[in-house]
Formats: structure tokens, C-alpha cells, sequence
């Protein structure tokens, strides 16, 4: 028997309930399906332990049982008391006690599993699910420890850890993914003994090395993906692309009106050396929103322009698209105007290319591209469909990583003759841990101060559970606009023009979604909506005569474009929007900013968003309005607004945040994969960087792992999983 073994033909009839609850088809699948804690059945699992209305699991001693007759029903019920380590009993009902009551005689012990009732001041358990822990079953539990599995519906425990054992002593010793020598070095159990001591193990100290094998696995087939990635990357062949002496680059350079930072100055350096090499540069750069990246990558492209070359920006939105060419074209001025009267002798042309232009003009665009005359192309992913072809691409630069799939990427790479130079710029502070699982296959460039004149932002949490605090917020914003200057107030949804809640106006960029299930104790309230906060904000006394407009993710994109440029030209003077402003819209008159509901949304994001305002010499101001009074959630907020160190606040972030939601499909395109490693922790750090060093040298020796067949379809098999991701996601 192997792992793909179809499960039905070990197990039978029983298998449709595992397919049908769990998706589990394969041996595999089962073997995969971990136990999610585990109890001992000599000592753990007591009564105390659990309130009327939860599910209790605990083993206990039938102390007494009998059956009887029902007025109202036929047939007979059981009725039991049983006792836990404690000595505090329970009631036990069964309505049928055919096939119990020989089962669960005085003197048994059993783990039960069932719903906690309030029966006559005492306990009460009606049908819970068991298993008999000595006695007749008791070869199922060697060492006591009991794994408790995800609910499969009507299939216990019992039966579950009965079918890994079947599962186990027939499977076939396959090719163990991680080869022997490496095993040892790492002092790792095989594979097969791995999910032995996971799915029944006779010490907790077995389940940690199952574990461990497990999350070094993990680990592995990232870095081996990450390895193969690079050592792709290295053999090839890109055209080296220098910057012409006089050039477009230098034009640039003698018109800006300010002196590069020094961290700007080093990383163009790293980038220019990348590109006047003959294999394709791969580089991250990070740096904090209005750390002065976009001036970096346009240098790059118009070096790319120079060599006679194209560029292209990537960016996520089209209103960030449309922003980016807007910007890119002030700062090019007459350099941007080739082939029009009163362009500069060196100038390039700029297009923008997004999804929602009318057909005739994106073709121009279309043609343009394809010809030559645009050396600057600015768009959204539109710029990644079939029938766009460049003349000569040369430079891509992927503005906000988190928000493309590496495939994106890649699929954008393929529309070169030969592979360009890739510059990846994300704002959002990546973690070590994650940059090396994530972004392993890339250089990192990182820019740490922000350019000099930029004043901080002062950020405070508002509890709007006092109306004064939120009405003195108001006042504040109007302040600001007193002085001149713009404002945003975001919310966590779109909500309804005519303001009846709908369920699908969660606007899929907040992690609204991710952080709901986080406080279930509190009473579900409906979140503030853009349309709603609009009419009220017209109507706020503090307020009155200011420009109020809105933005959100359901406008048209000509409706959103036309609102930001009036915002851009200080037409507006308070935008309330969705997280739409998060990524990178820049209007440098905004200092002020409300964020409502704030609990919403998580550390990066908020601090993501925050620096929306303070872009230029004045000094910002950031209100978090929550209505939580949870401690853990108004710390969560106090934390943003103690400090403005991105790389702290991603941390922050990733401690707080379950695993999947900081490298899930919102922000990575399911990137990782992960389902036992935790960024966070020492140990799985140290797993990483030993499976880094591991898969560096099995890729070396073997980049296509013909030596190592269970690894590569393991990389192969989570690579499938990522596109299938990728193609889902559309
Ligand atoms: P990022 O893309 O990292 O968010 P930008 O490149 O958009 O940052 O820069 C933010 C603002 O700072 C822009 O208005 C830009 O013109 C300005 N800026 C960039 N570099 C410098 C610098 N060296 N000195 C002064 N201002 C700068
Ligand atoms: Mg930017």
C-alpha cells in the first residue's frame, strides 16, 4: 500500500464519511490528518474543567449503569453514572442502549467526548461518543495518550486512530523524501515512523519528534523550491543593460529637486550593478511607505530606457496604476513627451495600460508597446494578458509584492525575449523568517531612513465607546483641514448606498474576515460602511461646509480615478474610502487620518495605512476609533500607535497572527504552504535555516533532483497546489 492508495480500498465503506467530512481520498490525506491535541488517559480530562454547553472529552468509570423501559418511546434506555479522576460524576443517557449497555458495564474505564447539559444541579452527558480505554479496546491506545482528531461525523476517535493503525502496518516503506545522510545529520525520524508517533504515540515526547520531522519537511520542500528557483535564475542569460553616459537617467538626475539618501544612493548602486550583468537580476526591495522607493525604480527604468530597452511598473490597483503614471509623469516632465512637439532630446513615452480602458485606446497602447515608442509601461495585471507584446522588454518592477503571486510574476517575466531584470518593491517590512521562506529566491535591498524633512505621525487609539472622544476626533480632522491640508477616514466595508447591510460588501482588501473570528465573545455589531459614514460626515456639525466625497472598490474606475485626482488637487477635503488607499497613494497634502473600527484591520495593515498621511513636511496625525474594549484588542492598537518601526510592528504582526493569515492566499498568494511551522518560533527558525543550508546543497549537487525522486514530486506536488491556488484565484 502506498500513500496515493485510494483510501476506500483499506478502509471500505468507511472512507466516504473521511472524503465527505475531510476531503481525506488517499492514504496520504488520512495519514496527513493530524490530531489536533492529545489527551492521557490516566491523568488529564476532567469534569471541573468544562461549563454546561461545551463539548467536554475526558476519560472517566462507569461507577454504575442500568436499563429501562420509556413511558412515551419503545425500546430501552441506558442510564449511567460515571466518575472522573476527580471523583465527580456525571449522568450518562443513552435513548437506545442497544450495543451499549454491554459495552459500558461498571468498572469500565472510557474516553468520552459529548455536549455538557445541566441535569438536576448535576452533569449530564446524553449519547456522547466513547471509547473504551482499557478492556476490549485497549491494544488502540498503547501508552494512554489519546489524539483528538477534527470531528469527522460518525466516525470516532476510536475508529480513526484504528484506521491510521491499519494504514501504518501495511504501508509500503516508500522513498523517504529526505535522504538518509541528511536524517541523520539533522537527527531526524524516517517518514513512516514520523506519522507513528503522531497518530499513536506512547509519550508526548514522541509526538514532538513526529512533529519536528514534519516541520523540517515543510521547510524543506520551500527551500528546495526556493534553491531550484535561484539556481533557474542564475543559468540564465539576460541582456546586460548600462545607462548611457548623457543620457535619459542623467537628464533625470540634474532635474531633481532633491539629493538622493544615502540608503537610495547605495541601493541604486546594487541595483545598476544587478543590471549590467549578463544573468537576470532578482531583487526585493524593502522600505517603508515614503521611504523614497518609487524614485529608486524609475531611475532603474529610465537606466533600462537608456540601454534601449522597455520598463514595466506593475502595480496592484488601477488606482495605484493610474497614481503611478500620474507621478512618473510629473517627474519626467518634458522627458516623458517623446515624439511631441516640446519634448527633451532624450525623452521616452509613458502609457498606461489597465483592464477597464475603452478597446480602441488600449490598442494604440497595444501597438505602441509592441513597436517601441513607449519605453515606460505602467499598469495592473492587464499587462499580463496574452496579446500584450513588448518590443524589447527589459526591466519589471512589481510595485507591493505582497499582493501578486510569484506566478504573476512569472508569467510577466515569460513576455520578454529574453528574461528581464526584476525589482520587486513591497512597503509592508517583511520579517526575516518570512522573507527567507517567501522571498528565499531573491536579493533583499532595504531602504531604513526616510528622506529628510519628513515630519512623524502622531497616532492615537479613540475608544468610540465615548461619544466626546469620537466628536473631539471630528474636530481635530476639521483642524487640519482648517490649516489647509486633507484627510481620510477609512472603514472597514463598503456598505449600501441605500444602507440595507448586504453580506458581500466586505471589500476584499481589509482583513476584516481574518481577525472576525478573533473575539466571539462580543456581540456582533454592524461594521461602519463608506456610504454610511459619508451621509453622517455631511452632517457632522464639526464638519459642516467641508468636501466630503468617497472611495471604495464597487465605483467604476473612471468614477475612482476622477475622485482621486480631485483629491490630488485638493478639490476634497476628506476622503472617506475602504482600505483602497492602502497601497501607495500619495497625495502629500493628507495629514490626517480615521481609521473607524480599527480593530478591524490588522498591525501592518494599519500601519500600512497610516502612512498614507505625513507625506510631506507637516506632521500627520492617525486616530484608531475602536468600539473594543477587549484588552487584547485595544493592546493590539496601542501598539500600532506606539510606534512607527514598521519592521517591529511586522513582528508584532506575525506573532499575533495565525500563520496563514500573514502568508495565506490575501497577502502571498499561498505562498508557503505551512501548515506546522511557525515563523514565530526560535526552533522553527532554526529548522528553516538548517533546511536552507539542506536544500542549497541537495540543489547544487542535483538541481533537478534525479537522485531524489520523493522530494521532487513533494516540490512538484506543492507547486500543483500553488497554481491550482493561482488559477482559482483567477
Ligand atoms: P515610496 O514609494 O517608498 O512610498 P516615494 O518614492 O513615493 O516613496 O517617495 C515619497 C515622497 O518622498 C515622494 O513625494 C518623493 O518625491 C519624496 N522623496 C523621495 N526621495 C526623496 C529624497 N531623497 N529627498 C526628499 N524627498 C524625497
Ligand atoms: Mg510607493
Amino acid at each position: 500500500m502506498q500513500r496515493s492508495t485510494r483510501l476506500v480500498r483499506v478502509l471500505g465503506d468507511a472512507a466516504k464519511k473521511l472524503e465527505k467530512a475531510r476531503g481525506l481520498g488517499t492514504v496520504g490525506d488520512l495519514l496527513e490528518f493530524l490530531p489536533r491535541r492529545y489527551i492521557d488517559a490516566n491523568t488529564s480530562g476532567r469534569l471541573s474543567e468544562f461549563t454546561v454547553g461545551e463539548t467536554a472529552v475526558l476519560v472517566a468509570t462507569v461507577v454504575s449503569a442500568q436499563t429501562r423501559s420509556m413511558r412515551n418511546r419503545r425500546g430501552r434506555m441506558l442510564e449511567a453514572v460515571i466518575q472522573d479522576a476527580d471523583g465527580t460524576t456525571a449522568r450518562l443517557v443513552f435513548f437506545r442502549a442497544y450495543g451499549h449497555d454491554s459495552r459500558l458495564l461498571p468498572g469500565v474505564r472510557a474516553l468520552f467526548r459529548g455536549k455538557l447539559d445541566a441535569y438536576r444541579g448535576g452533569w449530564q452527558l446524553s449519547h456522547p461518543d466513547y471509547t473504551l480505554v482499557d478492556g476490549e479496546d485497549d491494544t488502540v491506545y498503547e501508552g494512554g495518550l489519546v489524539p483528538l482528531y477534527l470531528n469527522i461525523p460518525g466516525v470516532t476517535d476510536m475508529q480513526l486512530t484504528q484506521s491510521m493503525r491499519l494504514v501504518l502496518d501495511q504501508l509500503d516503506d516508500a522513498d523517504d523524501p529526505v535522504p538518509p545522510d541528511v536524517r541523520d545529520r539533522r537527527d531526524l525520524v524516517d517518514q513512516p515512523t514520523a506519522y507513528r508517533l503522531l497518530h499513536l504515540p506512547r509519550s508526548m515526547a514522541e509526538v514532538g519528534r513526529g512533529k519536528r520531522r514534519l516541520r523540517y519537511d515543510e521547510a524543506l520542500v520551500v527551500q528546495t523550491a526556493l534553491a531550484q528557483s535561484r539556481h533557474r535564475y542564475d543559468a540564465e542569460e539576460a541582456v546586460p543593460r548600462r545607462p548611457l553616459a548623457g543620457g535619459l537617467l542623467a537628464a533625470f538626475d540634474e532635474r531633481l529637486p532633491f539629493e538622493l539618501t544615502p540608503g537610495q544612493q547605495r541601493v541604486s548602486e546594487e541595483i545598476a550593478e544587478d543590471m549590467a550583468r549578463s544573468r537576470p537580476m532578482h531583487r526585493l526591495l524593502q522600505g517603508e511607505v515614503g521611504s523614497g522607493k518609487t524614485i529608486v525604480a524609475l531611475r532603474a527604468m529610465l537606466a533600462a530606457v537608456d540601454a534601449g530597452a522597455q520598463a514595466a511598473l506593475l502595480a496592484p490597483t488601477e488606482v495605484l496604476a493610474q497614481q503611478h503614471e500620474r507621478s512618473i509623469r510629473a517627474m519626467l516632465g518634458d522627458l516623458a513627451e517623446a515624439g511631441m512637439l516640446g519634448g527633451a532630446e532624450h525623452a521616452t513615452g509613458v502609457a498606461l495600460l489597465t483592464g477597464s480602458m475603452p478597446r480602441g485606446q488600449r490598442e494604440r497602447v497595444l501597438l505602441d508597446i509592441a513597436t517601441g515608442p513607449v519605453g515606460i509601461v505602467i499598469g495592473t495585471h492587464a499587462l499580463i494578458q496574452d496579446q500584450v507584446m513588448f518590443a524589447d522588454l527589459g526591466l519589471v518592477v512589481v510595485d507591493e509584492q505582497h499582493r501578486f503571486g510569484v506566478e504573476q510574476r512569472d508569467v510577466l517575466r515569460s513576455k520578454a525575449l529574453r528574461p528581464p531584470h526584476v525589482l520587486v518593491m513591497t512597503a509592508t517590512p517583511i520579517p526575516r523568517t518570512v522573507a527567507m521562506t517567501v522571498f528565499g529566491d531573491m536579493d533583499t535591498s532595504s531602504l531604513t531612513e526616510l528622506p529628510r524633512g519628513r515630519q512623524p505621525i502622531a497616532s492615537h487609539v479613540v475608544p468610540a465607546s465615548r461619544p466626546a472622544w469620537l466628536e473631539r476626533a471630528w474636530t481635530r480632522l476639521a483642524e487640519e483641514v482648517g490649516h489647509g491640508h486633507q484627510a481620510y477616514v477609512v472603514c472597514p466595508r463598503i456598505g449600501d448606498a441605500d444602507d440595507g447591510a448586504r453580506e458581500s460588501d466586505v471589500e476584499v482588501e481589509t482583513d476584516a474576515e481574518e481577525y472576525a473570528d478573533e473575539e466571539p465573545a462580543e456581540t456582533p455589531r454592524e461594521l461602519h460602511g463608506v456610504y454610511e459614514t459619508l451621509q453622517r460626515l455631511r452632517e457632522e456639525p464639526a464638519l459642516r461646509g467641508l468636501r466630503v466625497e468617497m472611495l471604495h472598490g464597487r465605483m467604476t474606475p473612471e468614477d475612482k480615478d476622477a475622485v482621486m485626482r480631485a483629491f490630488g488637487a485638493g478639490e476634497v477635503d476628506v476622503l472617506v474610502s475602504t482600505t483602497v488607499i492602502e497601497v501607495g497613494v500619495d497625495v502629500p497634502n493628507a495629514t490626517a487620518m480615521v481609521v473607524l473600527d480599527a480593530d478591524r484591520f490588522g498591525i501592518s495593515q494599519l500601519h500600512q495605512l497610516r502612512g498614507r498621511v505625513g507625506r510631506g513636511s507637516a506632521g500627520g496625525l492617525c486616530l484608531l476609533v475602536t468600539e473594543s474594549d477587549n484588552p487584547d484588542t485595544v493592546a493590539r492598537l496601542e501598539a500600532v500607535a506606539g510606534t512607527t518601526d514598521g519592521f517591529a510592528l511586522a513582528d508584532l504582526d506575525l506573532e499575533l497572527r495565525r500563520e496563514g493569515d500573514v502568508l495565506g492566499a490575501s497577502q502571498s498568494g499561498r505562498r508557503s504552504g505551512l501548515r506546522l511551522l511557525r515563523l514565530t518560533h526560535a526552533k522553527d527558525i532554526e529548522l528553516i535555516e538548517q533546511a536552507r543550508e539542506d536544500a542549497g546543497a541537495l540543489v547544487t549537487e542535483d538541481p533537478d533532483l534525479l537522485r531524489h525522486p520523493a522530494l521532487a514530486e513533494l516540490v512538484r506536488s506543492r507547486l500543483d497546489d500553488e497554481q491550482a491556488a493561482f488559477l482559482e484565484r483567477g
